[in-house]
């Protein structure tokens, strides 16, 4: 038998539980199909500047999450030995934005929304495996042999796609860098409460900060040739970051081989079509990007809250789908593009190239950097609107 719904959204990632709210906050008929048996979040931590943060508090989950999480006060771009490059402060920021920016589990982030979700609107263990779009609706079939009919689909499924593999988009390609990622149960607070630091070497970087409670979420980047593997990554990073500046070898030592993880970083070398027909794209499966400006789900929830506003004014149609595509395109595809030049500058393997980025980040990068954040912000909190 087939089933029938409004929106089908493939995917219970950050973007498609928040898109799911944003519907049922209007009364649309819509599911979650997610592949995974229960709610999982890999990755350790997670930052969410303010324009989340504006999301959260519209999808009616900001207090929720903000609980669980830690504000960022003092952001710290530092030299091997502790020196600061560039440092930054939060407080002004998140003031003028009218909201904080924080750090957390991801899986606080995924239980804060899911709990949200009304019953029945999540359902687990569905794999998308195909999709048709016969001008009428979509048709979806799943890996258990369940078919459903959609007024419209929207593809929440990540950076391998299957929906937008049906669009004709194109494949993730590597950056050039790996990214190892770990939280750490810091009873000695390791890392003072506020405090963000990335420390920058060559062809590599360093960065710690709390998430919720007395966890500390620490991850290093890594220059690599695509497709190498690591079986002893405590032992890597202590051989790469093991001399630099405290607490950073403590972090490595103390955190058990097991939980430390290791991903290709990867993007989509540009934003994927966000909409054809009656099937649309969000979050990383429209636009992929490499996490320098921790955006990706910033960015992702951004969709989510436009997508939903669309289709409450256009209804379950291509229209709205059309609408929601033109909203968001330059956006994303400029927040992508600053991430991965803030990758290129931070990742520099030439000895000369990176003394002239160290100079040219303490001298003139602290007005730089401070309006990049802050533009890009406010372009993300008004880009919220931009269907009213
Ligand atoms: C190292 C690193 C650090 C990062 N740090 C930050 C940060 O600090 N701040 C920030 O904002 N962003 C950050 N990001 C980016 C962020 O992780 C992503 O942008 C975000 O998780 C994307 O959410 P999503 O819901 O769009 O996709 P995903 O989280 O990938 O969710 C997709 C969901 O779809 C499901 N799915 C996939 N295929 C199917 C299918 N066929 N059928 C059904 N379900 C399916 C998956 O199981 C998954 O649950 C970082 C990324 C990396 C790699």
């Amino acid at each position: 038998m087939t089933e029938r719904v409004a929106v089908a959204i493939v995917g219970g990632g950050s973007t498609g539980l928040a898109a799911a709210l944003a519907l049922r906050a209007v009364g649309v008929d819509v599911r979650v199909y997610e592949r995974a048996p229960r709610l999982e979040a890999l990755g350790a931590g997670i930052t969410l500047w303010s324009n989340a943060l504006h999301v959260l508090r519209r999808l009616g989950v900001e207090d929720h999450v903000v609980e669980r999480s830690n504000p960022l006060v003092r952001g710290e771009t530092r030299r091997v030995d502790a020196s600061v490059l560039v440092g930054f402060d939060f407080e002004p920021l998140s003031r003028a934005l009218g909201a904080p920016c924080i750090a957390l589990q991801r899986s606080d982030l995924l239980a804060g929304l899911a709990r949200a979700v009304p019953a029945g609107v999540l359902e687990f263990g569905a794999e998308l495996v195909a999709l048709e779009d016969h001008g009428g609706a979509v048709e979806l079939a799943f890996a258990d042999g369940r078919r459903v009919r959609a007024a419209v689909a929207i593809g929440a499924d990540g950076i391998r796609s299957r929906v937008r593999a049906h669009l004709g988009g194109g494949e993730p390609v590597y950056s050039g860098y790996v990214a190892y990622r770990a939280l750490h149960a810091s009873v000695e607070s390791t890392v003072p409460r506020g405090l963000a630091f990335e420390t920058w070497g060559r062809s590599k970087r360093f960065g710690a900060l709390r998430v919720g409670g007395e966890l500390v979420y620490w991850f290093a980047t890594l220059n690599v040739p695509q497709g190498s593997t690591d079986d002893r990554r405590r032992a890597t990073l202590l051989e790469h970051f093991g001399a630099w500046h405290a607490p950073i070898r403590g972090l490595i030592e103390a955190t058990p081989e097991a939980s430390v993880l290791r991903h290709d970083v990867l993007e989509l070398a540009r934003p994927a079509e966000l909409a054809r027909g009656r099937c649309a794209l969000a979050g990383d499966a429209a636009h992929a990007m490499t996490p320098n400006l921790g955006q990706g789900a910033c960015v992702g929830l951004e969709d989510a809250w436009v997508l939903g506003r669309a289709i409450a004014r256009f209804g379950a149609t291509p229209d709205a789908l059309r609408r929601y595509a033109q909203a968001r395109r330059e956006r994303v595809a400029r927040v992508a593009r600053d991430s991965r030049r803030a990758g290129r500058w931070g990742q520099v393997e030439s000895p000369w190239l990176g003394r002239l980025r160290d100079a040219a980040m303490s001298t003139l990068a602290r007005p730089v950097l401070a309006r990049l954040v802050r533009t890009t912000l406010e372009r993300g909190v008004a880009s919220l609107d931009a269907l009213e």
